[in-house]
């Protein structure tokens, strides 16, 4: 099991989760690059910050 993965796929970890559950080791290759990349843990953030404006818009709109 690799643990240590590229920001890039790091990324693409991040935006996979908006669309599913992401298992256990991934859950785990998340947690272990946001330990050691700063980067990563703002970005993880922003998307967090961007589901959150979307759920308000559409609770507005219905
Ligand atoms: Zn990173």
């Amino acid at each position: 099991m690799k643990l240590l993965r590229t920001c890039r796929e790091v990324a693409a970890l991040i935006s996979a989760r908006e669309d599913r559950a992401l298992s256990t080791t991934e859950r785990v290759t998340l947690r272990a690059h946001a330990f050691i990349c700063r980067r990563c843990t703002d970005w993880e953030k922003q998307v967090a910050a961007m589901r959150q404006s979307m759920t308000t818009w559409r609770s507005d709109r219905e």
